[in-house]
């Protein structure tokens, strides 16, 4: 009688402990989850062509929503010419604070490229807008890893560059 007794405690006792364990789990499930939110927002993405403005390169890029520094998006086109356009978008609060966007496509008088080959188009030319110095092409390039465009543009992203450096050296 008595082992029976000790045995039906012991079964008690292993339940209590898994409803116990159980408990403790799913509350730190709910802590955690709070951290993975959604945040909506608009982001600004630039028609990347030779003579796109340097407001409009500037312009790339940047976010708006409730979360972020600026809070409405402007009104486009931002001047004449822009070719801009806003996309609504939901970032994961991981998104942000890496700076990583949800986009995975940046259109361009090239066609849609890549997010890195975008960046690196942007930048040279931003590089082409705003510096004054003079000097060839080549050495001009020579600043700018260009073999990191993917292969099958390349050679007409220098082009298109090349475009936009030689309007902006007959403009001075
Ligand atoms: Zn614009």
């Amino acid at each position: 009688m008595l082992k029976l007794f000790i045995a039906a405690i012991s079964v008690g006792l292993i339940y209590w402990l898994w409803l116990k364990k159980k408990q403790i789990f799913s509350s730190r499930n709910n802590k955690i989850d709070p951290f993975i939110t959604t945040i909506e927002a608009i982001e600004i993405q630039t028609f990347l062509d030779w003579n796109t403005s340097q407001y409009c390169l500037e312009c790339d890029g940047m976010r708006y929503g409730k979360q972020f520094k600026q809070k409405k998006a402007p009104d486009l086109p931002h001047e004449a010419g822009c070719r801009c356009e806003a996309t609504k978008l939901f970032y994961t609060s991981d998104d942000v604070f890496q700076g990583t966007s949800p986009v995975l496509t940046h259109k361009s008088a090239l066609g849609d490229l890549s997010t890195k080959d975008a960046l690196l188009l942007k930048n040279i030319l931003l590089k082409i807008r705003t510096s004054t110095g003079k000097g060839g092409f080549s050495d001009f390039l020579e600043q700018f890893e260009i073999n990191n465009f993917s292969e099958n543009i390349r050679s007409r992203a220098i082009s298109l560059v090349k475009h936009a450096f030689d309007a902006e050296q007959s403009k001075e």
